[in-house]
């Protein structure tokens, strides 16, 4: 039986067929940005053309100095950058793969002084105002994007994605909104669009018709002054009628404010815009954003709202993901929970991407899992993230482990994620390690509250301590009061809360406890329910942001609070802490800096906030002030002289997160 019939099913582009209908999308990793790192971009790019992805896009590579992201990011605009492209090239061919490359100008997106535009309009969230293009400049621009596609075809190359949105410079020609010219680039939207349209024509002159060239046609802009869906359509039908081969859907200006891949994202949720393009286009179409599983990828097909699918992020988490779904292994993918907080997080913060659920991402030549030299007996304690990491990691290498979980399932604080609104997809953390824990022959022990003497008795050649933490419990009068709960009591359904309800403490949990306390859905959000909380316009009528948002509650009052000054939430993941706040905010909740705990009391919390002391009369208080190693074992271990080693939150509470827990767990278990 043929699993997944329509993603598997090849993909026939006249001079090319691609062997099935998966688009490993573009993402920037930072290898991209020093000739140095190719070698590590290659193989990374390699592992995944061996896994089975039809179609790879590198990252985006500026064809000029103008259009780097950031300064010395990747570039080819000349003669001498091609040998380390081809190092790329041949990595995936060798694997079976085929690749183009992403040109990318960042346009006023570009992190460096030297940036241009169609008009000089900073943007929000670029510190560096553009230089406004001459018409002679705009000609050097065009020229620049079919240089550089004709270099990356002697690159080796199979073809070129023309980044035309998210808010680059392509799409600031296309949108009222940046381009203000009067002139042969600019005024009406024929003129917008001259620019995109030359660059296809004049790449396709310049690569021949035997080579992919992927338009990524922003399709929503989210902005205000954006495309209506009417010029959208032209556009994407004058690409095509330009030499395009395939249209990639683009979704949200980097600028906007409304969240488009981030975890409460619902699944495909924007295959719909990409079925009314596949209706108006000639070209295959390619759906984006939240499609992680191969379900979802395989629905999207079969209702024929594309032509092909495009996962990026899924790959990060898991290389192999094609090949499991053929094999009718999907359930071995480790699925990409859509955190961006070791990815997309990472590239705003000029680091290297990797992968929460797979800290080998973009370190496949150093993170490297081999088989063991002599099997050990190893005992893991603890199966939260950090243990779970720690196991399968060491089994898959030959040793023999022991899994010691004292709760009745496996998870740790992993298993108060998943219920969080918005987080479902952490369920899929624990479905992949589940499985993982059983193909790795890991013996698995629930239930059972290991001691240092038991784990002595048993004679384990090592032990790894991953018992995490404990909630930490603030010295506040009164803090023992009955309505006090901890975010535990409240996040596993321990305890009822009342409809006023004071959160001490607004960091990523004390976040997510006012999400889960605010928010109407438990599971996953419908789409057009999302739509509707967002204000996005399924008709994309007016070429403006969007239709009112309008959220649902749940009718609680909330107050969500922190001691130190400053906006609340700011330690929160830069590509998505905005929207938890956006969204809390829209739901009513009080969010409030500079507070000081006085005592809690029968009819609520007394605080002061700045000189202003107050009574919040709440019905019960919510403590996520922040946790605590448990190190109790690791203490008793060490007093009976049994040497363990200690991982995740029970080394160090401080600032823990899953990326850091499985992190460290893989790189302890791939060196025993
Ligand atoms: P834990 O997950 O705490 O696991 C420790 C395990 O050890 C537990 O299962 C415990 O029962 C077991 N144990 C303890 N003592 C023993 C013993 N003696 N014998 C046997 N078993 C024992 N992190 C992120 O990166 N991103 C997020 O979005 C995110 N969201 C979160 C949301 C919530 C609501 C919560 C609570 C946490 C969230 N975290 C998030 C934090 C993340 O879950 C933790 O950083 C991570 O779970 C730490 O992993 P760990 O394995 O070290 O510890
Ligand atoms: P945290 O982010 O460190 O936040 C702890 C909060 O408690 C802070 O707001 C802190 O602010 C407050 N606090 C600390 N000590 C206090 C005290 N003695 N009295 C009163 N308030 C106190 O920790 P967390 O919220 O427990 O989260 C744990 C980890 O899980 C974090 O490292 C986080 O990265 C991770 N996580 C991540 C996400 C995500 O979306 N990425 C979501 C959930 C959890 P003040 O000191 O200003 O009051
Ligand atoms: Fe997906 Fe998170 Fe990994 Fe990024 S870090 S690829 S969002 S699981």
């Amino acid at each position: 039986m043929t699993h997944y019939p329509q993603l598997l099913a090849p993909l026939d582009l006249g001079f090319v067929t691609l062997p099935n209908r998966v688009l490993m999308g573009s993402m920037h990793t930072g290898l991209e940005d020093r000739a140095a790192n190719y070698p590590k971009l290659a193989a990374y790019l390699a592992e995944r053309a061996a896994g089975g992805a039809g179609l790879i896009v590198t990252g985006g590579i500026a064809p000029n100095i103008a259009g780097w992201v950031a300064p010395f990011a990747g570039k080819l605009s000349a003669r001498r950058e091609v040998p380390r492209h081809r190092l790329v090239t041949e990595a995936v061919h060798a694997a079976g793969g085929r690749v183009c490359m992403q040109i990318l100008h960042a346009g006023r997106y570009a992190y460096h002084p030297l940036a241009v535009a169609p008009s000089p309009l900073k943007s929000p969230i670029s510190p560096f105002k553009p230089r406004g293009l001459s018409a002679r400049g705009v000609e050097a621009q065009i020229r620049a994007f079919a240089r550089s596609a004709a270099l990356a075809r002697e690159a080796g190359y199979d073809g070129v994605e023309i980044m035309g949105s998210e808010g680059y410079l392509i799409n600031e020609f296309i949108a009222a909104r940046t381009n203000r010219r009067d002139d042969a680039w600019g005024g009406d939207f024929e003129r917008r669009c001259r620019f995109p349209i030359e660059i296809v024509r004049r790449v396709r002159e310049a690569v021949g018709p035997d080579f992919i060239i992927i338009y990524r046609l922003s399709a929503l802009d989210l902005v205000d002054g954006g495309s209506d869906w009417e010029e959208v359509v032209k556009l994407g039908q004058a690409v095509a009628a330009a030499g395009a081969t395939l249209v990639n859907t683009g979704i949200g200006w980097h600028e906007a404010r409304i969240p488009t891949i981030a975890t409460l994202v619902p699944r495909g949720a924007f295959s719909w815009v990409t079925a009314r393009l596949r209706a108006a286009l000639p070209v295959p179409v390619i759906a984006t954003n939240r499609i992680n599983t191969p379900e979802v990828a395989e629905g999207i097909l079969a209702r024929g709202e594309a032509d092909m699918v495009s996962m990026a992020r899924p790959f990060l988490a898991d290389a192999e993901f094609v090949r499991k779904a053929a094999e009718g292994r999907a359930d071995e993918i480790n699925t990409c929970i859509a955190c961006n907080q070791a990815c997309l997080d990472h590239t705003f913060a000029g680091k290297r991407s990797s992968c929460l659920v797979n800290p080998r991402a973009c370190h496949e030549t150093e993170l490297v899992i081999r088989p063991a030299e002599r099997p050990l007996k190893v005992a893991v304690v603890g199966a939260g993230p950090a243990g779970l990491a720690a196991a399968t990691t060491a089994a898959e290498r030959g040793h023999v482990v022991t899994l010691f979980e004292a709760a009745e399932e496996i998870g740790g604080q992993f298993q108060m994620a998943r219920r969080i609104p918005g987080k479902a997809e952490f369920s899929e953390t624990l479905r992949y390690f589940r499985r993982r824990l059983e193909v790795t022959g890991v013996e698995v022990r629930l239930g059972e509250a290991v001691t240092a003497d038991a784990l002595a008795e048993r004679g384990f050649d090592r032990v790894i301590v991953a018992t995490g933490v404990v909630p930490r419990t603030p010295p506040i009068p009164g803090i023992d009061g009955p309505q006090v709960l901890s975010y535990i009591d409240v996040l596993l359904g321990r305890r009822e809360v009342g409809r006023r309800v004071a959160i001490i403490g607004a960091g990523g949990i004390g976040f997510d406890v006012a999400t889960f306390l605010s928010h109407p859905h438990d599971g996953d959000e419908p789409v057009a329910e999302y739509n509707s909380e967002w204000g996005i316009d399924p008709a994309v009528r007016a070429g403006v942001e969007g239709v009112e948002p309008r959220p649902d509650g749940t009718g609680r009052e909330i107050w969500l609070l922190q001691r130190k000054q400053g906006k609340p939430g700011r330690g929160l993941g830069k590509t998505t802490g905005w929207a938890h706040r956006l969204g809390l905010q829209r739901r009513g909740v009080h969010m409030v800096p500079g507070v000081t705990y006085l005592g809690v009391e029968p009819a609520g919390l007394r605080v002061r906030i700045g000189d202003e002391e107050r009574l919040l009369e709440v019905d019960n208080i919510v403590v996520c002030a922040g946790q605590e190693s448990l190190r109790v074992l690791a203490a008793d271990l060490e007093s009976r002289g049994v040497p363990a080693d200690v991982v995740g939150g029970a080394l160090e509470a401080a600032e823990l997160d899953a990326k850091r827990a499985i992190d460290q767990a893989t790189r302890l278990a791939a060196a025993l």
